[in-house]
């Protein structure tokens, strides 16, 4: 088996002492995989391709919280409707209407992410400051969608201080947005910080991250570049 136990046993020691929720991100990862870290007692797994995640999702136990991480386009939004428990990569006003419109069909109060462009490559994915706070306008009126907080992936490269600075700008923007949307939406416990993945998750959570997504550094390297 590819889950290293000693490894997965360490991290989520080490997450709970300091309040961090992992998600364990299973994309290109056997069913097996995904079934020994259960076993172990992991519940919240991440996976970014909808065809991949709808199937395991119908192969494995029915209490895991499917975290959908991917970039996800409108057309797909009612595949996971039916079960997804958080979609954290919510970066067009349109996909959070498309949203709120299919989990209003299966009676869903859906909780997403709004992500946050922090990287300096242009390819990533995201809103800006004026974006959210349009969002955060519009919130009060959606009645089957919540947003829960904010999720950014820092530049992927080797300067740990480009990465923390990029960091710690989601941070600063994510305490303005706590206050938006609080105010906005009482209701919503905007408390959700998703940043840092198997690299870079240490210098996350000295940043501020709350929410950790880690594939590699649990399932092994993926075979592809996903
Ligand atoms: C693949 C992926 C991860 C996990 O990446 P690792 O480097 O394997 O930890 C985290 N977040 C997103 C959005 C991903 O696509």
């Amino acid at each position: 088996m590819a889950i290293n136990e000693t490894v997965f046993k360490a991290i989520i020691e080490d997450l709970k002492s300091k309040n961090v929720t992992l998600v364990a991100v299973s994309k290109t990862k056997p069913v097996a995989d995904i079934q020994q870290l259960y076993d172990l007692g992991q519940r919240d797994f991440g996976e970014n391709y909808v065809q991949e995640l709808v199937e395991k999702q119908a192969q494995l136990p029915p209490d895991i919280r499917w975290h959908f991480i991917g970039h996800l386009q409108s057309n797909k939004v009612k595949l996971l409707t039916p079960f997804v428990y958080m979609i954290h990569g919510v970066d067009s006003q349109k996909l959070l209407l498309e949203i709120n419109k299919q989990a209003s069909k299966v009676n869903r109060v859906i909780p997403v992410l709004l992500q946050v462009h922090i990287a300096m490559e242009e390819t990533k994915f995201g809103l800006d400051k004026k974006e959210l706070e349009e969002i955060a306008n519009i919130v009060p009126r959606l009645q089957n969608v919540v947003v829960k907080g904010l999720m950014g992936m820092a530049s992927f490269t080797e300067n740990h201080d480009q990465v923390r600075s990029e960091f710690r700008r989601l941070k600063q923007l994510y305490d303005l947005m706590t206050i938006l949307f609080t105010t906005n939406s009482p209701g919503s416990a905007f408390s959700a910080l998703s940043m840092g993945m198997s690299a870079d998750y240490h210098i996350a959570i000295e940043e501020g991250s709350n929410m950790v997504r880690i594939g590699s550094l649990l399932f092994g390297e993926r075979s592809k570049a996903k």
